[in-house]
């Protein structure tokens, strides 16, 4: 895998490639070798973010797909919902399609994709009030406290992200890590073609409506035909 449209030096970064830097550095750098993929996980983010990004249905006290820019930074983004409070201060709201198998927990691409919007936000000369995700799945809303380390952490996971995406070669896939089973670029990283190794971890089937295979033949191996 080589030969990816790397941004130009000062070309914003978008703020999702950082939140997929802080997931994991082999995802960012699939992501701009446009390696996209067709997960259930994914088109339930899609669908449950109907609405709370269509800057059409945008009222006074709820704005809604709002663009962000940090020149500083070099990133830019949107926002899902951004809630008017009192003198115009703003809490920037994120929805999130956790399933519900999982909890409902802010982690780490939340809190850094959190805090470039508010650092943006910023800039441009609003107030932030707060930081909030909304797991759809759970109907449950959480708010986020954002701490001076939470900013230098994201502030490092910028530059972080403009080097992964220079690299000519991907990042190596993670070894034995529960990332990637929740991972929706596991189809395309395949991070557990690597040199040969125990692999200790669950194994999940990409499409839950497919049947499990079991090879009951010791020694037998099967693949997929190509296409
Ligand atoms: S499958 Fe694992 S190694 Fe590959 S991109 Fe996802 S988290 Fe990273």
């Amino acid at each position: 895998m080589n030969a990816i449209p790397v941004p130009a030096g000062d070309e914003p970064i978008p703020i999702s490639l950082v939140a997929h830097q802080a997931f994991c550095p082999r995802r960012a750098w699939l992501e701009v070798a446009g390696e996209r993929t067709d997960t259930v996980q994914v088109a339930a983010g899609v669908t449950d973010h109907g609405g709370t990004d269509d800057a059409g249905t945008s009222r006074a006290a709820r704005l809604r797909g709002v663009d962000v820019r940090s020149d500083r930074l070099g990133i830019s983004g949107r926002c899902d919902t951004l809630e008017v409070g009192e003198g115009g201060a703003l809490t920037v709201v994120e929805y999130k399609a956790t399933p519900v198998r999982r909890k409902a927990e802010v982690t780490r691409p939340m809190r850094a994709q959190l805090a470039l919007q508010g650092m943006a936000l910023a800039e441009m000369g609003h107030r932030i009030a707060g930081h909030t995700v909304y797991f759809t799945q759970h109907r449950t809303r959480v708010d986020v406290s954002l701490s001076a380390e939470d900013l230098a952490d994201t502030e490092a996971l910028v530059a972080e992200t403009r080097k992964t995406i220079s690299s000519d070669t991907a990042p190596s896939p993670l070894e034995d890590d529960p990332r990637c089973t929740r991972c929706s670029h596991a189809a395309v990283c395949l991070p557990d073609e690597r040199s040969l190794a125990t692999v200790r971890r669950r194994i999940m089937a990409p499409n839950p409506d497919g049947q499990v295979l079991h090879l009951a033949t010791p020694g037998s191996r099967r693949s997929l035909p190509p296409g």
